[in-house]
């Protein structure tokens, strides 16, 4: 579809797939181009493996690109002009960036959203016990996940412990090749028969996910001195207590970097592409953008995989505050105009697809499919059912958007999540798009979708960037 000077193709049968494949139309420098791009982006989901890591490190990417912190502003009373740029922080966890347009706020936004939360294993607020001279920390998964995926591989603990004196201490454990890697355990198969025998969902239950964190016990300690030894070494480095789980937020996800997948290097396995490849892509976007005619927006938030809850999910009144005050500091504020600049903008709510597996071609219609190499995936709508769920998109807005990425050249693919009634999925567009605007699902195509390593074609995380840079430009 997005050669449109392609000569009509002989009639196919309806399963084949006729789009051509992205890779074969890169010139040797856009090629370069791309492999760039996907090593800055390899570096992005490697360093940031949560939502506060990803929010922390896209704000030090917006200010290094001259946006200014809109709490400032609001705090200075500063007004906004045409080509300026400002972010917002929601609690460590969820960022909006805008720049402001040429037209006024109330002519509508352009925006990107996407989310930065992945499925993990949380720590439970009380994790640490000893077992038989083993010490563990129990968790509580976030998130849908196959439980069986992620035991038996090398895990990291990343996030905060909030102290009483208010200050935030930051864990990162596993990531430095010095540092020791954590793990749960599974049957040996040798005694595995009665395991074995158990559905998929069941072969792992949820409260069996303990990560295994000591074996050494504290000398002249009576009782638990495995524990207590786990103990003494986190007050020595990090002054943090037992109490002191009670307020922290410890994520248990897999360690190590991601890495190119493939002897061709044309994809790229990690730790949380849904959504940081879309996120990413679409703050890359926001950094192409110079001066425009709407007020662009990208919006990273967190929640999603949990149903976009709580003050940082995409269901808190984060972003209309965020207008709110935007219109505050560009012209009389009213609440009119606030309604009317949500209402006149056109959205792309970015999450991941699920990508054609020739290994469960059985759970896949091919014709609407998303494939690796074909471009960024646009779903008109998704739920499951009979569409329950889902936002379902104007074909008016479609073909808006088809005009933009055709012009743009830009490789673009449409595909439902899999065949009708084998299961389902939802994002955030619809959470949007009750505000009354144009609001359409887009991303890239992931295979392993939510396990530990998932993939992604970096033809398809380019075309992706590509498309965010065309819809601000076109739209
Ligand atoms: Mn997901
Ligand atoms: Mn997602």
């Amino acid at each position: 579809m997005a050669d449109t000077k392609a000569k009509k193709p002989a009639a196919k049968k309806a399963e084949d797939n006729e789009k051509k494949n992205a890779w074969l139309s890169y010139s040797a420098a856009e090629k370069k181009k791309l492999e760039a791009f996907c090593e800055d982006y390899k570096a992005f989901i490697s360093n940031c493996k949560t939502e506060r890591e990803c929010a922390a490190e896209s704000i030090e990417i917006l200010k290094k690109n001259g946006y200014k912190d809109l709490d400032e502003c609001i705090a200075k009373g500063k007004k906004l002009k045409a080509g300026d740029k400002v972010y917002k922080n929601n609690m460590g966890k969820a960022v909006a960036a805008f720049i402001i347009g040429k037209k006024p706020v109330e002519a509508g936004m352009l925006i990107l959203g996407a989310h930065i939360d992945s499925p993990r294993l949380d720590l439970k607020q009380v994790p640490l016990y000893e077992d038989t001279e083993q010490a563990l920390l129990d968790t509580h998964y976030y998130g849908g996940i196959k439980k069986y995926q992620w035991v038996t591989l090398p895990l990291a603990l990343h996030g905060v412990v909030a102290l009483k004196d208010g200050s935030v201490v930051k864990v990162n454990i596993g990531e430095d090749p010095a540092d020791p890697v954590f793990e749960v355990t599974d049957i040996l198969v040798h005694l595995a028969q009665q395991q074995l025998e158990k559905t998929g969902a069941k072969v792992i239950e949820g409260e069996a996910l303990n990560v295994l964190v000591g074996s050494e016990p504290l000398k002249g300690e009576k009782k638990n001195a495995v524990k207590a030894n786990i103990l003494k070494l986190l007050k020595d480095k990090y002054k943090i207590t037992e109490d002191d789980f009670l307020s922290a937020e410890i994520e248990v996800v897999p360690a190590g970097p991601a890495r190119d997948l493939g002897f061709d290097r044309s994809m790229i396995t990690g730790y949380g592409h849904d959504d940081r490849v879309c996120a990413y892509t679409s703050l890359a976007a926001m950094l192409d953008v110079t001066s425009i005619d709407r007020t662009a927006a990208c919006l990273l938030v967190d929640k999603e995989e949990i149903g976009s809850v709580g003050a940082t999910g995409m269901h808190s009144v984060f972003f209309e505050n965020a207008v709110a005050e935007i219109i505050n500091l560009t012209t009389d504020y009213s609440e009119l105009k606030v309604r009317r600049a949500l209402a006149n903008s056109c959205m792309l709510s970015s999450d991941v697809s699920a990508a054609y597996d020739p290994n469960y071609s059985e759970v896949f219609e091919k014709k609407n499919a998303a494939y690796f190499g074909k471009g960024i995936v646009y779903n008109k709508y998704t739920g499951s059912r009979g569409k329950s769920g889902s936002n379902d998109a104007n074909a008016e807005y479609f073909a808006a958007i088809r005009r933009a990425m055709d012009k743009n050249k830009v490789a673009f693919q449409t595909a439902e999540l899999g065949k009708v009634d084998v299961g389902g999925g939802g994002t955030i567009a619809y959470i949007m798009a009750k505000y009354n605007m144009q609001v359409i699902d887009a991303g890239v195509a992931v295979l392993c979708m939510h396990a530990p390593w998932e993939i992604v074609s970096k033809s398809d995380v380019y075309e992706a960037y590509k498309a965010y840079v065309a819809f601000l430009k076109e739209m």
